[in-house]
């Protein structure tokens, strides 16, 4: 069963669940509400649930990539890349309220070297950047490959 980013079922079909259970899944936000009819839905926060389900979206996938493309952040001494959820929150949050300061260290703090920031063309999205001062061909190709991949997961949720 596929499901979008709110949360609700491809084959969905709201007037038959109406007709059964007296409820009905809100084909904006996801949320279950009991309407009198379908023709209007009672207030349930809509847009705000909209704007929390697409920032958790967000952020889960710029993770995902993140761990995918930086398994070498995974350092000696038990750091690993958002053990407590630090960076998975602040992307929530930059892109519920867009921060253009964001700026978040991916690699050992002591290293420093790479770090998430404000895509400065997209209010509430990231980019990624390697402070370096010579970029290696190796580094310079990662950071385009990763913004590249970010750019697209800004793209597939707009
Ligand atoms: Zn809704």
């Amino acid at each position: 069963m596929s499901v979008n980013v709110m949360g609700i079922p491809a084959d969905y079909d709201a007037e038959r669940d109406f007709a059964t259970s007296g409820t009905v899944v809100c084909g904006d936000c996801g949320t279950r509400v009991k309407p009198r009819t379908l023709e209007s839905l009672p207030p349930h926060g809509c847009a705000d649930i909209q704007a929390s389900k697409r920032a958790t979206a967000y952020a889960i996938a710029v993770m995902n990539l993140l761990h995918a493309e930086f398994p070498d952040l995974l350092v000696g001494n038990g750091f690993i890349l958002d053990q407590h959820g630090y960076v998975s929150c602040r992307i929530m949050e930059h892109a519920r309220r867009p921060d253009p300061t964001l700026e978040v260290t991916l690699d050992h703090p002591l290293v420093a070297n790479w770090r998430l920031l404000a895509e400065p063309r997209q209010p509430g999205r990231v980019r990624v950047g390697c402070f370096r001062v010579h970029l290696s061909p190796q580094e310079a190709e990662r950071e385009g490959r990763v913004n590249a991949a970010l750019a697209a997961i800004a793209e597939g949720l707009e």
